[in-house]
């Protein structure tokens, strides 16, 4: 996976997240619905990372305006998933079509144009997780976020 360039043909990043989307539930067994696929497609609108309220907006516009709570149940499927991570920093969401076997989401933020990339490296993750259990700790759940600036934006 690359950083997204801010020429490239977004048409083939939407399709791609929803046919990855079902492939993943396929395999896991999880419902895709109607409802939930229309959610990650409002996410996936974008690189940027967008919050619940605007994700409802984008919603009302090509469709009835959804109460917030299947909104935000449609984000907690996508999110367990990993069809979308969460930005906490943020507390925004952005789109994922990458396959992540347990590996955990490593997120790139760029400050300059905002769009976010990932990168999964099972190694590094491996190691944090093996040093939290020398201290006897058992990890549920990783976000790393990695906030920077791009290339695209570094050339410009
Ligand atoms: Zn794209
Ligand atoms: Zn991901
Ligand atoms: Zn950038």
């Amino acid at each position: 996976m690359t950083f997204p360039s801010p020429k490239h043909d977004h048409h083939a990043c939407t399709q791609n997240i929803v046919s990855h989307a079902e492939k993943v539930c396929a395999r896991t067994g999880a419902r895709l619905t109607e409802q939930r696929r229309d959610v990650l497609v409002c996410v996936a609108e974008s690189h940027q990372a967008v919050g619940a309220y605007e994700i409802i907006e984008r919603m009302a516009a090509h469709g009835p305006r959804p109460a917030p709570i299947t909104v935000y149940r449609a984000l907690e499927f996508l999110q367990a998933q990993n069809l979308v991570h969460k930005i906490e920093s943020r507390n925004a969401f952005v789109a994922c079509s990458e396959v992540h076997d347990g590996a955990p989401a490593a997120l790139l933020i760029c400050e300059s144009c905002n769009n976010v990339s990932e990168v999964l490296d099972r190694n590094a993750a491996a190691g944090l997780i093996d040093a939290a259990k020398v201290q006897g700790f058992t990890v549920k759940r990783s976000v790393v976020e990695l906030s920077g600036i791009c290339a695209h934006c570094r050339s410009a």
